[in-house]
């Protein structure tokens, strides 16, 4: 019987696996106990890009110029106007009547100015770069120039063509885990307001970039200009908007706010609804769900609160729910949803006070959420 346990004999070592790969599975296994490995893949994608993009000095085309253009498209003069147009429309037609100071609106004021400040220049990087060895690895996607096409016509086929790219990109990362986890920072929202849009993890471009191909296919014959970004952007902008507004006869062509409202409901499928400014590849694809009178008003944000949100602690915590935030996408797979430890620290402090002062004690969110949820795509 001893001999069994102290002494394996020599057929047992050859069914058994090597010790240097046991200790390799086991390292592996501790490390993706603490850290979702995947997600490094999309660190390693940007960074790769952006050694390229350095080395070739952007392709020639002028940095600082190409930052000052998405400036413009980002926080332009035009664009703040549009917002703050915006935010005025949401307090007289609010889909959600929320204070002006909601939780929700604060961070999104955060995401605003990261985007603003260091995000602009990570995108702009990330483009000359896709764009460098995109015309680098395959020069024969570039078409020659076709004098019989109208330049109207080119920029409004890159037009088009850019909002199918923005689709296929948006459904890629609500199919692929790995994507999700960057993607569910911007659907984690609960008080919608057109500063959502700003509310993204910055290296969620990296999945974005093939937006650039028809920009980069066509280069010869037009290009989208700075103008027809800015009002792309104001209707991505205007659809995260919390107001109860649609676009009437046109509702079915472009995507309202009350059309993207579905796409950011908590209860039910988010994978429909990916437009960004066209409902048509929706509608292609059977991805379309119409407004009705009962989704206009539709409870947004994730269920279970798989990843850090400012309305669930007792105190909003901007700047610590932002870190956590940005680095949720690392976060282990079995990570326990940040409500369910939130929730459990509230309760105890809230039966604390309740002890001390008899008082009941009402400033968290209340709203009903389903523990089940581990942050994967819902399908
Ligand atoms: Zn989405
Ligand atoms: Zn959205």
């Amino acid at each position: 019987m001893s001999s069994v346990i102290t002494a394996p004999n020599s057929s047992m070592d050859t069914a058994s696996p090597p010790q240097s790969r046991v200790r390799t599975t086991s390292r592996r296994r501790s490390v993706s106990s603490r850290i979702y490995l995947p997600a490094l893949s999309v660190v390693a994608v940007a960074v790769v890009l952006l050694a390229i993009g350095l080395s070739s000095r952007w392709g020639g085309t002028s940095f600082a110029a190409s930052i000052t253009n998405l400036r413009v498209v980002i926080v332009g003069p035009v664009t703040v106007a549009i917002l703050v147009l915006f935010l005025v429309i949401e307090r007289l037609r609010p889909a959600q009547r929320r204070s002006f100071f909601a939780r929700g609106y604060r961070q999104d004021v955060l995401y605003t100015v990261l985007n603003a400040t260091l995000v602009v220049p990570l995108v702009v990087a990330l483009s000359l770069s896709f764009a460098e060895v995109a015309t680098k690895t395959f020069p024969w996607i570039v078409l020659p120039r076709f004098g019989f096409l109208p330049r109207w016509f080119v920029i409004a086929f890159i037009f088009v063509a850019m909002d199918a790219c923005n689709w296929t990109a948006h459904l890629a990362n609500h199919r692929v885990r790995m994507l999700w986890r960057f993607h569910e920072l911007h659907h984690s929202q609960e008080d919608m307001s057109v500063l959502t849009v700003f509310r993204t993890h910055p290296l969620i471009h990296v999945s974005y970039l093939i937006t650039l191909i028809p920009g980069i296919i066509l280069v010869a014959n037009g290009a989208v200009t700075t103008t027809l970004l800015v009002v792309y952007a104001a209707v991505v902008a205007f659809e995260h908007s919390n107001t109860n507004l649609s676009f009437g006869p046109l509702n079915r062509i472009f995507c309202s706010p009350n059309y993207h409202r579905i796409h950011h409901r908590v209860e039910g499928r988010q994978d429909v609804n990916l437009g960004f400014a066209l409902t048509i590849w929706d509608q292609l694809s059977g991805r379309a769900v119409f407004p009705t009178k009962e989704t206009i008003r539709i409870d947004t944000g994730l269920p279970g609160r798989p990843l850090a949100v400012e309305q669930s602690a007792l105190r909003a915590r901007h700047f610590s729910v932002l870190v956590a935030q940005l680095l949720g996408p690392f976060r282990p797979l079995d990570a326990p949803p940040e409500t369910e430890t939130d929730r459990l620290a509230v309760l105890s402090f809230d039966n604390e006070v309740r002890d001390r002062t008899g008082a009941g004690f009402d400033t968290v969110d209340s709203r009903p959420t389903t523990l089940n949820n581990r942050g994967t795509p819902r399908g």
